[in-house]
């Protein structure tokens, strides 16, 4: 930290850790920028980073994770709340018109797999966890009622009454097969609309587009569900209408019928019946509109939020675990350590290879996006990354840090090289205190 702030060049250094908002782990690449002038071959203006600190430019991870980077994911979860929004109310690219489509905030889970401590609420007011006035005792001694009124914060919450009762297995298949679940799900509801309109599903499109953007959310149990903002357009997208027929309840009632009907099988294995699963009973539709009690601003604020989640929050690690690693070293929840071990356990099996849950037991089985949007949703996170480039980039040119050139008549030679990532330990405390970003571990 010293060394640093004792550098001549430590202006500069601060000035590229300013650019990339705070980064805690930046790419560092080496390079140079030539613009020429395509007529007679002059070179107009150099960048190398030869001369800039380290002899490297840093530039932001994009990572969407906030365990891993707080300030990237803050960009990435801003970004996905103004794509979000977009595709509601209109803007950036999206007509206004948008606003008067048939469109609902679908909340799909998981089904149970057995009880687990939970906070239940009524007006506000805490209820008892799992009141059973006759509760059986399980095999294992522990009797299955609990009366504590949880506290938000208690660390019990989705942790099992039993946990030699509950249904690891059941957990992490149900997460390994939840992009499939999806996929039928946004087919059958294609299905189901073409037949509301009286159509051969083949020319569903020529009518109607179902355009959806939707994020997978961690319960604390561990088992992901899918929260989905789901609008009717015409063909092609949102400059058009829907057709008279595809009403907000024609819509509802699809939805409804598509996650109630599909389904996805895991094959026979080891002894153990093959086992078809399905989405949990507990459906959530509610249509969005800009007075009601749904807003578009909460629905884009709470699919912004879980979209810089991953399974961390369940207490699992943030990357890959290796099925040799010593899991006692992690420190890990009890909870999670079982869901993590099942995936090894299970991935072993050749008749399940195809779930790949060894490679995605970190993320307790869930090997799918977190966050997706259908092509005529609106505007991608492509668009507004270019927007924000281009905008550095005037800004550049008018604060004199790049020459203002016809992109025309110059031509550009750029070579760069990867080399390394991240802060030495002096370098991120100086970041953080630069950037106001909090530090690994919490740490203001
Ligand atoms: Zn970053
Ligand atoms: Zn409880
Ligand atoms: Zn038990």
């Amino acid at each position: 930290m010293i060394t640093r702030l004792n550098s001549p060049d430590y202006d500069r250094w601060a000035a590229q850790v300013h650019r990339t908002g705070g980064c805690r782990q930046p790419i560092h690449l080496r390079g140079k920028v030539e613009h020429y002038d395509q007529a007679t071959g002059r070179l107009l203006h150099r960048y190398t980073t030869r001369t800039e600190p380290d002899g490297v430019l840093r530039l932001p991870c994009k990572t969407r994770r906030a365990s891993r980077c707080p300030s990237c994911a803050e960009v990435y979860r801003a970004d996905t709340y103004h794509l979000i929004r977009a595709g509601l109310i209109g803007g950036k690219g999206v007509p206004e018109t948008v606003t008067a489509h048939p469109t609902l905030f679908v909340t799909l889970t998981a089904p149970s797999f057995g009880p687990v401590h939970a906070r239940r609420e009524q007006n506000g007011k805490a209820l008892p966890c799992h009141p059973r006035r006759d509760a059986a005792t399980c095999p294992h001694g522990h009797t299955l009622s609990c009366t504590t009124k949880h506290a938000p914060d208690d660390p019990r919450l989705g942790e099992p009454l039993c946990p030699d009762c509950y249904d690891y297995t059941g957990s992490v298949l149900f997460n390994a097969l939840a992009p499939l679940l999806w996929k039928r799900f946004a087919d059958s509801l294609r299905r189901h609309l073409a037949k509301a309109g009286g159509l051969p599903l083949k020319d569903l499109r020529h009518h109607l587009t179902v355009s959806f953007a939707k994020v997978a959310e961690y319960q604390r149990r561990g088992a992901v569900h899918f929260h989905a903002v789901i609008r009717l357009d015409g063909p092609g997208g949102p400059t058009a209408p829907p057709p008279p027929w595809a009403t907000t309840d024609t819509l509802t009632d699809a939805v409804h019928h598509a996650a109630r009907v599909v389904s996805a099988l895991v094959p026979a294995h080891e002894g153990q019946p093959a086992r078809l699963f399905k989405w949990g009973t507990q459906l959530d539709t509610r249509p969005i509109t800009l007075t009601g009690d749904l807003t578009e601003q909460a629905v884009a604020g709470y699919i912004a939020k879980y979209a810089t989640k991953a399974a961390e929050c369940v207490g699992t690690l943030d990357r890959r675990v290796n099925p040799l690693d010593n899991l006692d070293a992690y420190n890990l929840r009890d909870h999670a350590r079982r869901l993590i071990t099942e995936c090894l356990r299970l991935g072993a099996i050749e008749a399940l290879a195809d779930l790949r849950l060894t490679q995605w037991a970190h993320m307790l089985g869930f090997r799918g996006h977190f966050s997706t949007r259908s092509r005529h949703y609106g505007p991608t996170l492509g668009d507004l990354r270019a927007a924000r480039e281009h905008h550095a980039r005037t800004d550049d040119i008018t604060t004199g840090r790049l020459p203002l050139f016809d992109e025309d008549t110059v031509l550009v030679i750029s070579e760069w090289q990867y080399a390394g990532k991240g802060h030495s330990a002096g370098d991120l405390l100086l970041t953080a205190a630069l950037t106001g970003t909090p530090l690994p571990g919490g740490r203001p």
